[in-house]
């Protein structure tokens, strides 16, 4: 094909999500699922939105989801104003790279990261610069500082490696780039990280990202947020009343508010996950492999002997799936989302047995 347009299309590069495979009675620790199940409160809410009046269902949803927005800033100790929300957080960044992360400089994000930054910046014309990663795989924030740049965004704890960064050093991020908007990817935090949202009144640069898929136990909701200065949320819900004006459907903002208001369903998941996470990292240090600290709900973890593509293939052919990355540096790690205590034992036993 010659055409014009046919030429656009191929430009396009997309991102490639991990597996959701169709088959049942999988151990499918690749995508960072939380294995518990949200809170009671988040399905009777959602019951009591069908059964209260089913013909709501024919209305549209509140376009500025005020009810969430309120809950988000309840449980932060910030006003709505500085409140965002979109249908998962990967359409918040989406709207991130579109409004806030388009200037003359390239941004910055480490060479290691979560795989949709690139993408989006492709998809959107921004142009980047990747700082790479210390030798241990963790972050120094000396990479983002003296930098000329168009903006700043990592996650953090950083993905896949796991590793957190202290919520001082992402301060003097901040603090260093009064220019550029500091995006900071929670999406992992509650894991055992500390927010900067506590610095969102002090920086109007920063920019909070976080998610309901992992410690709310609700990916298939498809509820995120960010929080920041009302100055950029503003330009936020510019772009997403462009978009589309509906972001969260009523399901989902009911959903989400009873999941924020339900802490200790909240906290008693996390600290299940917190603790297998532990046995696990120490399991595998047992079979030899070399494990990153994790502050997240995954572990990445290295074989010294063993080719990572390998293990995985042969987790699988055990109906336990991983997730591989084919990308330079990590391709002998595998990236193991934390199950029940009774899945990452399968795990282990598996790899054992692989292991010889
Ligand atoms: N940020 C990071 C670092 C992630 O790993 C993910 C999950 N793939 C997301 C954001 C997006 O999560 P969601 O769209 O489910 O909120």
């Amino acid at each position: 094909m010659s055409r014009f347009w046919s030429q656009v299309v191929n430009d396009l590069t997309p991102y490639v999500p991990g597996e959701q495979p169709k088959i049942a009675n999988l151990i499918k620790l690749n995508t960072n699922e939380n294995p518990y199940p949200p809170s009671p409160k988040v399905l009777a809410a959602v019951q009591a939105e069908l059964d209260g009046d089913a013909a709501r269902l024919r209305l549209y949803p509140d376009p500025n989801s005020d009810l969430l927005k309120a809950a988000v800033a309840r449980l932060h100790g910030v006003s709505a104003q500085q409140v965002f929300v979109g249908n998962g957080s990967d359409e918040v960044l989406a709207h991130i790279f579109m409004a806030l992360l388009k200037h003359e400089a390239p941004i910055l994000f480490p060479d290691i990261t979560y795989s949709f930054y690139p993408v989006y910046c492709g998809l959107y014309g921004v142009d980047y610069q990747t700082v790479p990663l210390a030798e241990d795989f963790s972050l120094d924030p000396a990479g983002y500082v003296g930098k000329a740049n168009g903006g700043i965004i990592f996650p953090n704890p950083n993905a896949p490696t796991g590793r957190l960064l202290a919520v001082d050093a992402i301060e003097q991020i901040a603090k260093a780039n009064p220019d550029s908007v500091v995006v900071v990817d929670e999406a992992y935090v509650d894991f055992g990280g500390e927010s900067a949202i506590k610095l969102v009144d002090r920086y109007d640069n920063l920019l909070v990202v976080h998610t309901l898929s992992k410690s709310r136990s609700l990916a298939g909701l498809r509820v995120g947020f960010a929080v920041g200065h009302p100055a950029l949320i503003e330009g936020l819900e510019r772009v997403k009343n462009s978009f589309n004006s509906y972001p969260l459907d009523r399901l989902a903002i009911v959903g989400a508010v009873a999941a924020m208001e339900d802490t200790a369903h909240f906290e008693q998941c996390c600290q299940a996950v917190i603790a297998t996470r532990d046995t696990l990292s120490a399991d595998l240090a047992k079979l030899d492999f070399e494990v990153l600290p994790s502050a997240a709900n995954f572990i990445f973890a290295r074989h010294p002997q063993r080719d990572a593509a390998e293990l995985a293939t042969a987790l699988r052919e055990r109906s336990i799936i991983v997730r591989h990355f084919k990308l330079p540096r990590i391709d002998q790690f595998l990236r193991i989302t934390v199950g029940t205590d009774a899945e990452c034992r399968a795990l282990v036993d598996g790899l054992r047995e692989i292991l010889g």
